[in-house]
């Protein structure tokens, strides 16, 4: 697994993040180039998946987990009347941290479709 990408420095702490939320399991902070007034990435702090496509039935918890702690997040970071999560997957869709990272957005009004 590459454990040398952008996330592991700021899971190692070589990088500086503003950080939200921590615990054994996962990592949030506040992304460096907001998309909204709230808009934090959640990842997981001990197996880098380096892209969605790559989850396998061994990380079910660990996904689940990341969704119950976005929910909480929302919450606390005052946006649970209306938030968006995106995991995108690959160059197509956006992807430029090949760790898995799940971005909370919130504090504004969203469209759909997406675009
Ligand atoms: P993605 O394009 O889905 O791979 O998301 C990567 C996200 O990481 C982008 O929204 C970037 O703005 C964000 N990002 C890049 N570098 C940093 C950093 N040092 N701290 C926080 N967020 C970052």
């Amino acid at each position: 697994m590459m454990k040398d990408n952008l996330f592991q420095k700021i899971i190692d702490r070589q990088i500086p993040a503003d950080i939200v939320y921590e615990d054994d399991r996962c990592l949030a902070f506040r992304d460096i180039n907001p998309q909204a007034p709230v808009h934090v990435l959640i990842i997981p702090r001990h197996k880098v998946i380096p892209t969605h496509a790559d989850v396998t039935e061994a990380d079910r918890d660990l996904l689940g987990h990341l969704h119950v702690v976005a929910a909480r997040l929302a919450e606390q970071l005052g946006v649970q009347d209306g938030y968006r999560l995106i995991v995108n997957c690959k160059d197509r869709a956006g992807q430029t941290v090949p760790h898995l990272h799940m971005h909370l957005l919130g504090g504004r009004d969203f469209r759909w479709p997406p675009g």
